[in-house]
């Protein structure tokens, strides 16, 4: 493996680069190279900064090994990796294609209009009812250039409170502080999940909203296992006057291989990040409305405006000069995702997501909300007398990651009762059915192993230590992540070209 790696990461700059840096320590700064030859700036990373480059291989190394269960994350392709770390980080480009403030923009101006192209294109969406802005840095800065397009400082929204499953951006506050810039700068209310079906209360949004009187209201979730009834939230909105915004950011990748519902039939605008299910650089979209809103009164045809005021809230409101490499991956991975291998690979997520709810329900684990339709499952440890922090430790150890989450009901954050479980990332290292049946076997085990500590601990604290100091324990675990090792390794990790 390592071997294979550093042959990887040498690569693609070794013609050139002049021989090893790292020829000894100068006073006090034992760490600093001392180049030998003027810098050119072609030295590899392993040349330039070995520090650096061992971390590298450790991450990298860690994501072969391990499995992967972060329902936000994926593993994104050699091909958007390369445009990642390309000349395109060196560009200023401020500014939007064909109105740049800065000169030299030929070739970012048509790398950003393909992004755009390809983004619409990813989503069915007719350029003369849907336009695009490419350039936010991530979900969140899009989400806040979002509502910034359309309210006005402390105008009212309404999204899924972050406990019951929505997003910090979606205007989380806590019961003594104002927590998201987003209920900072504007009046948050959230929605909640009924807690006994687990299920977004729609009837009790509706009544809320009718006190509140939202200007927005957020469909969107991170960590929900069940679809969203678009229909209903726009029509709430009509009633209102509101706009709905779909936040998309977990469902994209399913969204785009059209195996869900599409927040496009009802949302006025649509937020989603591109690096978890559409597998793409880490980065943001905000999609628009174009083209008639409404007749009035008088019969005339009542245009939508949001084109100008989102790509204004961008730049110059919100973003300076846009990350023409992360637009250029992201243009890689929308191509990707319009592909028929992408729908297979949905389907496949979709498939092992279901698998881990059913094989979980059999050994007698409780999910929240009882099953799944989307790339998630959210296991609620309540029952089993453990938590999610707990349990999260224990498979961090043995080389599975996944993270805490509450269920609805929790009190605290830090030891909630739920463990969030998403299929994307392991599903791009082609893991089928039966090996998500053998991945939920770890986790029993991991879980066991928990539950076991927690009979002999109290606190998180001491449960933390027993597990690194009593013998037994430390054997259980170390056998087990061994297996785990041994399992995960052989499949193929994309992004890596000799795995
Ligand atoms: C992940 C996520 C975001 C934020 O994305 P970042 O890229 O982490 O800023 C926003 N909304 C939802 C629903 C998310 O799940």
């Amino acid at each position: 493996m390592l071997s294979l790696t550093l042959r990887h990461l040498i690569r693609p700059l070794c013609q050139h680069a002049p021989r090893a840096l790292c020829t000894g320590t100068r006073g006090q700064h034992s760490q600093a190279a001392v180049p030998e030859h003027p810098w050119t700036g072609q030295e590899s990373l392993a040349q330039d900064d070995p520090e650096m480059w061992e971390l590298l291989r450790r991450e990298k190394d860690r994501q072969c090994r391990g499995l992967e269960l972060i329902a936000s994350e994926n593993f994104c392709s050699q091909a958007a990796l390369e445009a990642l770390g390309s000349c395109l980080n060196n560009k200023y480009s401020e500014g939007y294609p064909g109105k740049r403030y800065y000169g030299g923009a030929e070739v970012v101006d048509q790398i950003e209009l393909l992004c755009q192209k390809r983004a619409l294109e990813a989503f069915g969406l007719d350029p003369a009812l849907w336009g695009v802005n490419v350039q936010p840095y991530s979900g969140s800065p899009a989400n806040f250039a979002a509502y910034t397009s359309v309210l006005q400082p402390h105008d009212r929204l309404m999204g899924l409170d972050l406990p019951d499953g929505g997003h910090l951006t979606h205007g989380y506050m806590s019961d003594v502080k104002r927590i998201s810039a987003t209920s900072i700068y504007f009046e948050s209310m959230p929605y909640k999940l009924n807690p006994k079906t687990g299920l977004i209360n729609y009837d009790q949004m509706e009544v809320t909203a009718r006190f509140f009187r939202p200007k927005l209201i957020i469909a969107g979730t991170s960590a929900y296992a069940r679809l969203i009834d678009y229909a209903r939230m726009k029509k709430l909105c009509m009633e209102l006057n509101a706009y709905l915004l779909a936040d998309m950011a977990h469902i994209s990748g399913l969204v785009a291989a059209g195996a869900i519902p599409s927040p496009f039939d009802h949302a006025d605008l649509v937020t989603t990040t591109t690096h978890k299910s559409l597998r793409g650089a880490r980065a943001g979209l905000i999609f628009f409305r174009k083209g008639v809103h409404s007749v009035d009164k008088k019969g005339r045809e009542v245009h939508y405006n949001l084109e100008d005021r989102v790509n204004f809230a961008v730049f110059p409101s919100l973003q300076g000069g846009p990350h023409n490499h992360a637009i250029a991956a992201v243009a890689i991975a929308l191509r990707q995702a319009t592909m028929p291998m992408f729908k297979d690979y949905i389907a496949q997520v979709m498939q092992n997501a279901k698998v881990m709810a059913s094989a979980l329900l059999k050994r007698g684990y409780t999910l929240v909300s009882g099953g799944t339709d989307n790339h998630l499952v959210l296991v609620d440890l309540r029952p089993q007398g453990m938590d999610g922090a707990r349990a999260e430790r224990v498979l961090e150890l043995v080389s599975i990651t996944a993270n805490k989450n509450t269920c609805p009901g929790d009190k605290s954050a830090l030891t909630p009762g739920g463990l969030r479980l998403g299929a994307p990332a392991l599903t791009s290292r082609q893991f089928k059915e039966a090996d998500f049946e053998k991945v939920v076997e770890f986790i029993d085990e991991g879980f066991k192993i928990a539950l076991d500590v927690k009979k002999k601990t109290t606190k998180l604290q001491d449960f933390k230590s027993y597990l690194l100091e009593d013998p037994e324990t430390v054997a259980k675990i170390a056998d087990l992540r061994q297996r785990v090792e041994a399992f995960a390794r052989p499949f193929p990790m994309p992004g890596f070209l000799d795995h």
